[in-house]
């Protein structure tokens, strides 16, 4: 077995921030500050190894791990001069989780460890602090009966509510060390009555439950959870970090806190934090006392004392420390420290969680600070995060206006930024009820990491209590959801189910409530939304991009990411404005015109009703040559849109079916306008129905039985492209047969196109002629793409229908059986969302060799889904598409992804 556990500060620091993945991202980073000389409590790390060993040995310690910690705190009394359990002078212990990649508030933690019945004496004596012995021992208590024993907090949360009670004080901080001495008392005997046994004594076997019990953390649902959301191996496992305890719960020149080298939320360059004077850490992130700012700027108006005013040389270390950590990791940190009786130490540092404009904010100053290079920036954001970028924001006159009418609730603070509006959710699991329902603000008195099913059905998050680096702040932010915490004039009543502000009440399940979560405000009832600045600049043209920092920044990164990237990225649009606002995205083509969804467009649909009717070759044409105008006319939009760039116009591809209505009313008045019978129109619907509709009569299929179909597009494609050059706009149109099978189904279809064609150029004396290629959406075609390209001349990957066939799993029915299929990670994904690499991807892969060896130089491309996805994006990258094509609001998200591929390579 590799070595399981390694030592940090003191005189023997084994670890740094290069071994991330063996010792987690806390244990690495304490060493990696304790050899830079920061002061941090010296302890030591269980391995991340110890955590898979740990379940593979039927989650038990080994002994040899065992062993291996009973040397590190032979080691660690040492250094610090005090023992485990020892009467005089005890060694304290905090046992923390800590997994390669941070994952806030979801594992669990232990402090004062080392606690009991005598060496909470022996620390009331050294000390000199009754108060604070017997209040360290209440919380170790309360710490240890839930985390290691599985008993609720509320058992003990009573208890002291009783005695606050019966002696009339409100705060905790009232309370007298005989006060804390009874309810330890009172404690020890609820968990004696719980479990049946008393609470252990002895230090040992309390250091072994507290391992046992991170390590079981790593499986708690909240973890299981957050993994599930952001991707994150089940098999890494949590190494466990014990640590010597330092106090900040000691006296008023003690205290705790959490701080930023930048906002988290903009990305400012700003020393930013929050701390609680005589308290411990849990307090802070918790939420359970709102903490006060770090900084005096900060402070100002709030009425509080900052750090930098309470204690002003502890600041200035930490100031300085804070400056130094963010150089050496060259990226903005998120610290916890505490100051003991006036002496500062660091706990943990790391890169710290930020929303999207933070992130690029950050990434461009730090390349401006020459920190780093406009490379490693791009590589530091998140691509899909940029979709935050475009999402809407709240109408400001909207605003104005809620705001006379006095319907500005209150304001917390601005910890998620974004607009949200829903029904009011008072608890995660009503939240998750009420989604499926319609949009669901989720309101908490205090946030708890257990929230986080709630928060993800939730459009966005609002707390009464805790502060910005609350865990489930901090989580909102990794999630994109707009987030306001600490409104303190909210007050919740849980039992009657409503939410009082003044003498205002709202109920939960009914009353809407909209939460602006880049200022804080909170408003009474529904707010419509606005769109963002960068669309605004790009899109409405209603704001000037000099206008807008947040657009110049999106532009610089998309500047950077089109200089990096190799794939062009393209987009799916079937309309002028859909193709318009795509490439004020930076679109560079088209490449998927779905032309079917022109065909519902007005008064078309009576057209194509008509022509489906028509029971031969003649009736079909006639009702085609009323289409043709219109078609024409679409295509001519769309190139003028798109001038100079290539567009990919599809042939039609759904059953025609759909084009039909179900209904018995619908039938009607589709009889009355056509003029026909409701029976004659019924014996159609009845005709053309399909036990499997996606697989029947669809895609070419179509025009190999209807080439009066494919004609009539084709000659629609050509006409607009003439009529719009003869304009001076240059149409670069590319025409593309869906769900080819056979290479002769292909060349069949291509020789009525071309027929077409050259019957239009003879009619206009022109010499027009346009790439014509195929989707690859069946394996059948995958597989025989060295056939197939001799054909196309380009292909494009219908990765959608791809992985419908491939998977056999129907996009339209998968949706009741996939989430369990992740949940039981019998896949990893929903595979219609990030492709399956290595099943669908292979087929990909296949036919891009395939058609390279029969045509060296075909065009490859991909229009499915997961032309958006960035997963996915850089999958296509190493297969060497040569672009992907996605929804137009992804175009930026594609964009990124693709220079993130060219980087990384
Ligand atoms: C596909 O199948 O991936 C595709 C782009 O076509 P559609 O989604 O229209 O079937
Ligand atoms: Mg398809």
């Amino acid at each position: 077995m590799n070595k399981g556990v390694y030592t940090f500060g003191g005189n023997r620091n084994e670890g740094g921030a290069a071994m991330r993945n063996l010792l987690g991202g806390k244990g690495c980073n304490l060493a990696e500050m304790a050899g830079l000389g920061i002061p941090v409590p010296p302890g030591f790390t269980l391995t991340t190894e110890q955590c898979g060993a740990y379940y593979e040995h039927g989650r038990q310690l080994s002994e040899a791990l065992r062993a291996e910690v009973l040397s590190a705190l032979k080691w660690l009394e040492g250094v610090r001069g005090c023992g485990l359990g020892a009467s005089e002078n005890p060694l304290l212990l905090s046992v923390r989780s800590g997994a390669r990649v941070s994952m806030p508030g979801m594992m669990d933690t232990v402090l004062n460890l080392g606690l009991n019945d005598q060496t909470v004496v022996a620390l009331e004596r050294a000390s000199g602090n009754p108060r604070f012995a017997w209040d360290s021992y209440r919380r170790f208590i309360t710490m240890y009966s839930n985390v290691v024993l599985g008993l609720d907090h509320a058992l003990f949360e009573s208890e002291i509510e009783k005695v606050k009670h019966r002696t009339g004080k409100v705060q905790d901080t009232d309370l007298s060390p005989e006060d804390w001495k009874g309810l330890v008392s009172a404690f020890k005997d609820i968990v004696q009555e719980e479990t049946g046994k008393p609470f252990p004594q002895d230090p040992m076997v309390q250091l072994w439950g507290a391992i046992s019990a991170v390590f079981e953390s790593w499986n708690t649902p909240r973890a299981v959870t957050y993994r599930r959301l952001n991707r994150i191996s089940d098999d890494w496992g949590t190494a466990v970090n014990v640590q010597s305890m330092v106090f900040g719960n000691m006296g008023d020149d003690c205290g705790t806190g959490v701080a930023f080298t930048r906002d988290p939320a903009t990305g400012e360059k700003l020393f930013y934090g929050e701390y609680l004077i005589n308290a411990q850490g849990e307090d802070v992130v918790a939420g359970i006392r709102t903490p006060q700012p770090i900084t005096r700027s900060q402070a100002e108006g709030t009425g509080l004392q900052s750090l930098e005013e309470a204690m002003p040389p502890a600041f200035r270390e930490l100031d300085a420390t804070c400056k130094r950590l963010e150089a050496h990791f060259k990226d903005m940190q998120d610290i916890e420290f505490t100051i003991e009786r006036g002496k500062l130490y660091l706990l943990q540092t790391r890169n710290g969680k930020r929303t999207a404009m933070a992130g690029i904010r950050i990434a461009i100053d730090l390349v401006g600070e020459g920190l780093i290079d406009s490379q490693t920036a791009l590589k530091r954001i998140d691509a899909d995060s940029l979709s935050q970028l475009l999402a809407p924001v709240f109408d400001p006159k909207e605003k104005e206006r809620l705001r006379h009418e006095g319907r500005l609730l209150t304001k917390g603070l601005n910890a998620g930024p974004g607009a949200a509006t829903g029904r009011i959710a008072l608890s995660a699991e009503e939240a998750e009820q009420m989604a499926p329902k319609g949009p669901v603000v989720l309101v908490r008195i205090e946030t708890s990491p257990e929230d986080i099913s709630g928060m993800v059905a939730s459009q966005g998050i609002l707390t009464a209590r805790g502060g910005m680096t609350s865990h489930a702040a901090v989580v909102a932010r990794g999630m994109g959801k707009p987030c306001v915490c600490g409104a303190s004039a909210l007050q919740i009543d849980v039992a009657r189910r409503v939410l009082k502000v003044g003498a205002l009440e709202l109920k939960a399940g009914e009353d809407w409530i909209s939460i602006d979560g880049s200022t804080g405000e909170v408003f009474a009832g529904k707010l419509s939304a606005h769109p963002s600045e960068v669309n605004q600049v790009l899109v409405d043209k209603s704001l000037s991009a000099q206008a807008s920092e947040l657009y110049q920044r999106f532009e610089k990164i998309m500047a950077w990411s089109r200089e990096a990237k190799r794939m062009k990225v393209r987009t799916n649009a079937d309309t002028p404005h859909d193709a318009a606002v795509a490439r004020a995205f930076g679109a560079e083509g088209i490449g998927l015109c779905r032309t079917e969804h022109m065909f519902f467009e007005g008064d078309r649909i009576i057209a194509v009703r008509e022509m489906i009717l028509a029971t031969d070759v003649d009736g079909r044409k006639k009702a085609l040559a009323k289409l043709l105008p219109m078609q024409r006319q679409d295509f001519e939009g769309i190139f003028t849109a798109m001038t100079g760039l290539p567009v990919n116009i599809r042939l039609l591809d759904p059953p025609l079916h759909e084009f039909l209505p179900q209904d018995e009313a619908g039938q009607k008045e589709m009889a009355e306008v056509l003029g026909v019978d409701l029976g004659t129109v019924q014996r159609r619907v009845a005709q053309l129905h399909e036990f499997n509709p996606m697989m029947g009569h669809r895609g070419c299929r179509l025009g190999i039985t209807f080439p009066e179909i494919i004609r009539m597009q084709t000659r629609a494609i050509v006409e607009a492209a003439l009529n719009v050059a003869a304009k001076g706009i240059q149409a670069v149109p590319e025409i593309m047969v869906p769900l080819i099978g056979t290479v002769r189904e292909l060349a069949f279809t291509k020789t009525e196109m071309l027929d077409e064609i050259a019957l239009v150029n003879k009619e206009r004396g022109t010499q027009f002629s346009c790439p014509i290629g195929t989707m690859i959406e069946i394996p059948r075609a995958a597989i025989t793409s060295d056939q197939i390209a001799k054909e196309a001349e380009f292909f494009s990957f219908g990765t959608n229908d791809l992985t419908q066939m491939g998977f056999g799993f129907s996009r339209d029915d998968a949706g009741s059986f996939l989430p369990e299929y992740v949940g039981k990670k019998l896949l990893e994904d929903d595979p219609f969302q990030s492709l399956d690499q290595e099943g669908i991807g292979e087929l990909v892969r296949i036919s891009c060799e395939k058609g390279r060896a029969t045509r060296p130089n075909i065009k490859l491309g991909v229009c499915g889904e997961h032309g958006g996805d960035p997963r996915s994006v850089k999958f296509f990258h190493g297969v060497g598409l040569n672009y992907v094509s996605c929804s137009p609001y992804r175009v930026p998200i594609a964009t990124l992804a693709a220079a993130q591929a060219a980087l990384e390579q």
